[in-house]
């Protein structure tokens, strides 16, 4: 290298490009030094010298950090960035090797010296253009890197080798030392040459990319097609396979079955719609459930009805003990329909308490007229939709329960119980009863229109028989539809038989024993009768029964003896059972002040309710607790009145109430008590405590009181009785005007009790009271002053209502 051909240029280092000659490049350069060179170059019109770091990272290079072949460019623009950096468009011109670097002030120097080519005059340099050429083409082709369209023709028009190799140098992607090694290469073949294998290598590389990239997509294109093909295979597989079967399953079905012409028509309308339906849409369930629905209903099925009165009549004999006149009034009932041939006038409702056998007699009456039987409990049904279902336009929806259970019933001509009817209730979703009334209705109900099928449904052959506990939760429009059947509760010797005749022989026989395995006698069955159960009916009777039944079967698999014959005497029962339930009797042990017991109606048969009365010194506030309902406040109210207005008569001072507090307590204060009868048996207890006069313990009343002391008739009088008997009364005192119901109680309960029929209330408290020798209950007193207690009496007495218990 000889000094003189050295010039002195600033240097501009750069991190990770390599420039070559004939090449244009924007840099953006923000070292400060760099800036000061470039601003140095352009304004002094000179060369620059670029040249590459040797490691891109270095911010502050050094000499030994730059190679020493760069290029000398010409800075064509600056433009001065507001953050201080500099963007420069610089113009590579030709190749030059440092001799020495020098620090300067504000940047570094280098004293160059110019590197043409060499050898550019080899023959073979055209051949290698013309390859260089074809390969760059090719090259492009690849690529990843998108080579511009002008690169690409300038490419092909360049003659000259020397720039045709830093053209495509310039383009070309390869690594930053590569590319500072074809820069050092000054001999020109020899750069061409090198150019050419990298170019070979990158097309290489570039194939087997592509081709293992083609291979990669194609192995998951395939696995995705084929998981794709699978399951349209699938698919169809299943659309012909199961999906024509089923068509042409339906479409058997439906021929088969015997439809009426309307319904015929609009099932082969659905039909052909499911045909032209996408198999997979959501309507085409909805459809098919619809036709399953049709399919399903009975629409000329029906069994063959006879009726047989005398039969009928076995039939419920064998099936129930006692309920003569229930079974009176149905079979006449029985025998009115038998003379005609569709069914006609009212329904029969039997209204009594659970476990009285409503539901039980229904399954009789089935039997008696060989119809089948089915039974739909309306209890807490509140939805006009529930009887009547939804249109099928709402999502999911079903037709109503009485359209259900005639699916379930399979003919036309059911016994349709309709159990609870009691029980529905109303709210904003419209009346159940409404719709339950078109049901019953025998002008009506051949068109029934559930709002799922929107077909007329034919409901005229069924048999309908409803139940209820309490007639007075059924709406009146349904109750002028129905014949009214009660059933009360049974006395302790019915109970009896019908366990040892109908109760344990059917539970011996669902839990595996032979008739007479167990023997229940009289005294084991009365013991759970009095101690274990509390009920009018026979329903927790029989739950027990079947209870002891597999107590006994563990016991007797247990001991693994061969079997044994039971006797279920009242010991048995207590040592399978445990401890009574139930206090045996409830009349009371004393003759107590203040405390009476009444007769109460609930819908689960009658009770015993116990009425205290307690006073203290205050002011005359009347206090009532014991969760009692608005009529009964104000029975007790007028009871009380009439108790003042009756002061004088019965020794007490008229401003008697003045002085004291009143507390009247119901016990079993939990639970919620209402109604009017109840008016005898407080006032009886009021007048106990203010006269302190005992009352006969075994004595138990019922009674709806006036303010004037007049006594009115009750309901429920057989219950009631029931009650007393059961727990252990022998006295009761009945208002007078329920003298007639007396026949319907049964005659052994009748006779086992001492009835008193009282008109006043006066006659009540007479009979009542226990008085001592020489007592008086009433005094003689002039008629006014009854009168100014009356007017007294029709002050406003404060009340105040504590509850107990919610
Ligand atoms: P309900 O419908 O009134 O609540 P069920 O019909 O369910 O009562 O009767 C409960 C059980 O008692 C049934 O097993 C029924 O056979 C039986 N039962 C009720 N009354 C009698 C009776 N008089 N004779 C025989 N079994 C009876």
């Amino acid at each position: 290298m000889s000094e003189f051909n050295l010039v002195r240029y600033p240097v501009l280092p750069l991190r990770d490009i390599v420039l070559f000659p004939g090449m244009i490049a924007p840099l953006v350069v923000s070292r400060k030094n760099s800036v000061r060179a470039l601003e140095h170059a352009m304004a002094e019109r000179c060369l620059i010298f670029l040249v590459t770091q040797r490691e891109a990272g270095v911010d502050d290079p050094q000499f030994g950090d730059l190679h020493t072949c760069g290029v000398l460019a010409s800075v064509i623009q600056l433009l001065r960035l507001p953050d201080g950096t500099i963007k420069a468009l610089v113009e590579g011109k030709r190749r030059a090797v440092v001799a020495t670097y020098l620090e300067g002030e504000d940047f570094l120097w280098a004293d160059v010296e110019d590197r043409p080519d060499t050898e550019s005059d080899r023959p073979d340099l055209p051949a290698f253009s013309r390859e260089l050429r074809r390969i760059f083409d090719q090259y492009a082709k690849v690529s990843r890197k998108k080579i511009p369209g002008e690169i690409i023709k300038a490419v092909g028009v360049m003659e000259n080798p020397a720039r045709l190799a830093d053209l495509i140098c310039a383009h070309i992607q390869l690594r930053v030392e590569e590319k500072q090694a074809l820069l050092e290469i000054i001999s020109l073949p020899e750069r061409l040459q090198r150019m050419l294998e990298l170019l070979y290598r990158e097309i290489e590389l570039d194939e087997l990319e592509k081709s293992i990239e083609v291979k990669v997509r194609k192995r998951m294109a395939d696995n995705q097609r084929n998981y794709y093909l699978g399951e349209k295979v699938k698919e169809i597989q299943q659309e012909m396979g199961q999906g024509t079967d089923d068509f042409s399953e339906l479409q058997e079905a439906l021929d088969k079955k015997d439809l009426p012409e309307a319904v015929r028509e609009k099932a082969v309308r659905e039909m052909n719609k499911l045909r032209a339906m996408p198999p997979m849409s959501a309507e085409t369930t909805v459809v098919r459930n619809y036709l399953d629905v049709i399919l399903d209903l009975p629409w000329q099925e029906k069994s063959e009805v006879k009726i047989d009165i005398e039969e009928a009549e076995r039939i419920l004999d064998q099936d129930h003990y006692g309920l003569k006149k229930t079974k009176e009034r149905i079979l006449e009932y029985l025998a009115v329909q038998a003379q005609v041939d569709k069914i006609r006038g009212p329904i029969i409702c039997l209204v009594g308490p659970p476990g009285v056998g409503k539901t039980s007699i229904c399954k009789s009456i089935a039997r008696a007229m060989n119809r089948k039987f089915v039974r739909l409990s309306l209890g807490g049904v509140r939805d006009e939709a529930e009887i009547r279902g939804h249109r099928r336009t709402y999502i999911g929806a079903m037709p109503g329960k009485i359209i259900h259970a005639m699916q379930r019933a399979e003919v036309i001509n059911p016994v349709f119980c309709l159990d609870e009817v009691d029980k529905m209730s109303i709210d904003f979703r419209g009346d159940p009863s409404s719709a339950l009334l078109e049901v019953l209705d025998p002008e009506q109900n051949s068109a029934f229109n559930d709002h799922y099928l929107d077909l007329d449904y034919d409901l005229s052959e069924v048999f309908f028989i409803a139940t209820a506990n309490n007639l007075h939760g059924i709406p009146l429009p349904l109750q002028d539809r129905m014949e009214i059947i009660r059933l009360s509760g049974y006395t302790e010797e019915e109970k009896l038989r019908i366990a040892q005749d109908h109760l344990a022989p059917k539970q011996l026989e669902r839990n595996g024993f032979a008739a007479d395995d167990i023997v229940f006698a009289e005294e084991g069955v009365l013991e759970i009768i009095r101690r274990y159960t509390r009920e009018a009916g026979v329903r927790d009777l029989e739950r027990t029964i079947a209870s002891i039944c597999r107590k006994v079967a563990r016991d007797r698999l247990k001991k693994k003896e061969p079997a044994e014959k039971y006797q279920l005497s009242s010991e048995a029962v207590a040592d399978y059972l445990g401890v009574p339930r139930h206090r045996y009797g409830l009349a009371e042990k004393r003759d107590e002040i203040g405390l009476v017991t009444g007769l109460a109606w609930t819908e689960v048969g009658g009770e015993l309710l116990q009425i205290e009365t307690a006073l203290m010194p205050g002011t005359g506030k009347l206090t009532i607790t014991g969760k009692l309902g608005e009529v009964m406040q104000e029975s007790a109210q007028a009871a009380l009145a009439y108790v003042r207005s009756r002061a004088m008569r019965l020794g007490l001072d008229t401003g008697f109430y003045q002085k004291v507090d009143i507390h009247v307590h119901v016990p079993e204060g939990a639970i919620p008590k209402d109604g009017p009868s109840a008016g005898i048996t407080i006032a009886t207890s009021l007048v106990s405590a203010l006269l302190k006069m005992p009352v006969d313990r075994q004595l138990a009343m019922t009674g709806e009181i006036t303010l004037r002391g007049r006594v009115l008739p009750i309901g429920g009088l057989t219950e009631k009785l029931l009650a007393a008997r059961r727990g252990n009364i022998t006295r009761v005192i009945l208002p007078k005007e329920n003298e007639r119901d007396l026949e319907d109680v049964p005659e052994k309960v009748r006779s086992s009790l001492d009835i008193t029929l009282a008109e006043h209330v006066d006659e009540v408290l007479s009979r009542a009271l226990l008085l001592r020798e020489g007592e008086e209950l009433f005094r003689d007193i002039p008629l006014e002053s009854i009168y100014h207690d009356v007017t007294l009496s029709t002050h406003n007495i404060p009340v105040q209502q504590i509850e107990i218990g919610h």
